[in-house]
């Protein structure tokens, strides 16, 4: 195998709002010896590692906290915002300004009687916090969301309709739901909410899946913005998702001089230039 030429995507990692969270739990628990996190802060063990080496611990369900108890960048909802706030001797929001703006888009458009779909993972707990336990706001997870009954007599039925996006959707599957919401209510409202970091990162990876014959995306499994980068990646060229360096396999790599390379917003530095140069040194 001859020497790669690694190409990093211009926009990637740990985005905004994860890196916000991470530095608000350090500030608290550097002044107050231990902050506790409701669920783990990011999808990154490497992280959750470091950060309790720190003092930044998961509150686990159930458990009542004996310290701060810091709020997620995708935010809870109401209910459990209140639940922390109860039983807890301090609680940090640490909710990503963009998902607090969104949440409140949302809370508007229901307010004055639109019927709210958003396009997200339901289950994910961004999606949850954005639902809130409000019945006329729906989580859509693709354009096929017409195909149920229910929802589409809901949709024609209601007096308004209005479209947003959790922000790590990807841009394709809200633009799908967009135009087949727009086929059955035309004057439906449409908010395109993926927040512009997540925008960026799809944008590159785009871009430099057109240019190389493999992209590798370091991220976590259980982290959905790293599968949307590997399902974007897809669409043009070989994709594989990989946790760190020792998950590369040099098989990979036969034949290849240039590689791809991004990373999904929960992932450090540290691990995606730990994963540059082990590609680099295969040889
Ligand atoms: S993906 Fe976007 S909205 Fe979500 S935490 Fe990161 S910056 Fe905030």
């Amino acid at each position: 195998m001859g020497r790669i030429t690694v190409h990093l995507a211009e926009e990637s990692g740990f985005c905004f709002g994860v890196r916000r969270a991470i530095d608000l739990s350090l500030r608290a628990a550097e002044k107050e010896g231990q902050v506790a996190t409701d669920g783990d802060l990011v999808h990154n063990q490497h992280v959750l590692d470091t950060l309790r080496d720190k003092g930044v611990v998961s509150l686990t369900k159930g458990e009542r906290p004996h310290c701060a108890v810091l709020i997620r960048a995708h935010g809870v909802t109401t209910h459990a915002r209140q639940e922390l706030i109860d039983i807890a001797p301090r609680v940090i929001d640490a909710t990503c300004p963009m998902v607090a703006t969104i949440k409140k888009q949302v809370d508007r458009a229901n307010d004055t009687g639109a019927l709210v779909l958003i396009v997200g993972k339901s289950g994910h707990p961004e999606a949850i916090g954005l639902k809130d336990d409000r019945d006329d706001v729906v989580i859509v997870d693709n354009a096929k969301f017409l195909d149920s009954d229910e929802l589409k007599k809901r949709i024609v039925k209601a007096s308004s309709v209005a479209l947003f996006a959790q922000s790590t959707t990807l841009q394709s599957v809200f633009a799908d739901c967009e135009k087949n919401l727009l086929a059955l209510r035309p004057e439906a409202l449409i908010k395109n909410t993926i927040c512009s970091p997540t925008q960026k990162r799809q944008a590159a990876v785009e871009a430099l899946a057109k240019t190389v014959p493999l992209v590798v995306v370091v991220g976590d499994p259980r982290s959905a913005n790293t599968a949307h980068l590997v399902e974007m990646a897809e669409r043009y060229t070989r994709a594989i998702r990989v946790e760190g360096p020792n998950e590369l396999d040099e098989a990979l790599f036969e034949n290849i001089s240039e590689v791809g390379v991004t990373a999904g917003a929960s992932t450090p530095d540290d691990v995606i230039q730990a994963v540059i140069s082990r590609i680099e040194q295969i040889a």
